[in-house]
């Protein structure tokens, strides 16, 4: 299976192939940080992590850019409002981004340039856009004259004569055709200023973004990013300065992930209807709100509930807890009997089934919503196998418990999600190994013996009626990270990183 992505320029799947065999590069158009982020702008920067790993996971190099946008008039607005400098209000909100990125289990873009340090770069290419008949100065504003760029629209979809009537509206004078937007804005007073050819002033938003896609990925490059809320006008205009710039195609692919929504309306600044990601993640788990997202296409709208929030919770709780009674299962070392072939059989096909859609699925223009179907519909399975009545297990159901195991959590971690409890032994604390020589005469080095002998303290504890031995035990694992589940076969131990 080639992998197929829905390009907005096409409005049809296409088959990937990028520009250099092996290497992708990518762009995605980042936050403009005056204010915390909020789960409706997560969940576009999550849709285009996933995708990153994704692609990474199916062999590509991928070079990922993210702009910061740190000039802007919603920045320069904050800054007045709280009288500070506006970098300051830039500089707080962008360490804000990146530990709410951090904090989310995105990964950091292999580039992430910001508009204050490309500022020659875009001056550049605005001297660029004037030399070839593309711009045009008034007073010390530069605009674009949109009317020289024979393709404007050509993303969008949209017809420039349409656009003129919505235009003429809220015309301005001084610009040549209402349609023109701007490349470079004359300082106000107290407005962050920066020399040019034109006089002291700033650059426009869009401008950027065509400067640092290039300077980071040359023209052009694989993937162009962003909400679907920035077709227009950013992405359209973006693509017409920089190919009306270098007279060259400017990306192959554009990605569009649909909006968040709240009783369905889009979440954003201005309507008041937002959730902070910050706010979200000290209720809920990163995992839990990433596979919320993911349980629905990136292309179509998600309507966003803390019901659905308490759904995810459940339904990661439900693979946590299989995956922790698969390594119970063989805690014991194996017997001569167990499941029938059968049954194993049909936990093998279970497997390679789950590897197969899953990658079907995101081959499909990346639908996690599929993929992360596969990885339940195996877990279902694999909990039928441990439910079903053998009552011993061989070493080849060892060997397939291991297996549906080892799937789960990998393709799990291919979407960045993560299962909450660490549950693998090598993470135990070494602390137990001296706990349970105190508590059990433990005398070797391996903290998951060290457990053991621990659970058999306190068994032993318990069946001479000692419960205030058994209790120290209990306590003393409790303080370590681990809580005891006693089961009709046993206790066992649960750890948990955070304990
Ligand atoms: P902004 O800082 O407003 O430019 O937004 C940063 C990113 O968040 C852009 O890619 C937007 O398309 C995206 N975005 C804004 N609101 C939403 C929403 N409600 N749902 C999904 N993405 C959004
Ligand atoms: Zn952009």
């Amino acid at each position: 299976m080639t992998l197929r992505l829905y390009n907005t320029m096409s409005r049809t799947k296409e088959e990937f192939t990028p520009r250099e065999a092996g290497n992708v590069s990518m762009y995605v158009c980042g936050p403009t940080v005056y204010n915390h982020i909020h789960i409706g702008n997560a969940r576009t920067f999550l849709s285009f992590d996933v995708i990153r790993r994704y692609l990474e996971h199916s062999g590509y190099d991928v070079a990922f850019v993210q702009n910061i946008t740190d000039v802007d008039d919603k920045i320069i607005k904050a800054a007045n409002e709280a009288g500070v400098p506006a970098a300051d209000i830039a500089a707080r909100y962008a360490d804000a981004f990146l530990k709410a990125m951090a904090d989310l289990g995105v990964r950091r873009p292999t580039a992430q340039p910001r508009a204050t340090e490309t500022i020659p770069e875009m001056i550049a290419m605005v001297e660029r856009l004037i030399g070839r008949g593309h711009a045009y100065v008034v007073d010390s504003d530069v605009y674009f004259s949109v009317r020289s760029f024979p393709g404007y629209g050509k993303l969008s979809g949209h017809d420039i004569d349409e656009l003129e009537v919505g235009a003429r509206v809220a015309a301005d004078e001084r610009k040549e055709d209402p349609l023109d937007f701007a490349l470079w804005k004359a300082a106000k007073p107290g407005e962050p200023h920066w020399p040019s050819p034109w006089g002291e002033g700033r650059p426009g938003w869009h401008i950027e973004c065509s400067v640092m896609s290039e300077k980071e990925l040359g023209l052009p490059f694989d993937i162009h990013g962003g909400g679907s809320d920035l077709v227009f006008p950013h992405h359209e205009n973006e693509l017409a300065q920089s190919e009306a710039a270098t007279g060259e195609s400017f990306a192959r692919y554009w990605l569009h992930g649909g909006m968040l929504n709240i009783n369905a309306e889009k979440m954003s600044k201005s309507l008041g209807n937002f959730t902070l990601l910050k706010d979200v993640l000290t209720s809920y788990p990163a995992p839990v709100l990433r596979l919320l997202m993911l349980q629905t296409h990136y292309r179509s709208p998600l309507d966003f509930s803390t019901e659905r929030l308490d759904e995810a919770t459940v339904a990661l709780g439900r693979v946590a807890t299989l995956v922790r009674n698969l390594r119970w299962a063989r805690s014991e070392p194996p017997a001569d009997s167990g499941a029938p072939d059968s049954q194993r059989e049909a936990l093998a096909s279970a497997i390679d089934d789950a590897r197969a859609k899953f990658t079907a699925e995101m081959d499909d223009d990346f639908n996690t919503a599929g993929a992360l179907a596969a990885v339940f519909e195996l877990a279902r399975t694999a909990n039928s196998f441990l439910a079903s009545s053998q009552q011993t297990l061989s070493a080849a159901d060892h060997a397939i418990l291991a297996g549906a195991e080892t799937t789960v959590i990998e393709l799990l971690s291919v979407l960045g999600v993560t299962l909450q409890e660490q549950t693998t032994t090598g993470d135990y604390p070494r602390e137990v190994i001296a706990v349970a020589a105190e508590l059990a005469g433990y005398d070797g080095d391996d903290t998951s013996l060290a457990v053991d002998a621990l659970l058999a303290a306190r068994a032993a504890a318990r069946s001479e009626r000692n419960w205030a031995a058994a209790d120290i035990v209990r306590d003393e694992l409790a303080r370590i990270g681990f809580a005891i589940e006693d089961t009709p076969t046993g206790a066992r131990v649960v750890y948990r990183q955070e304990g």
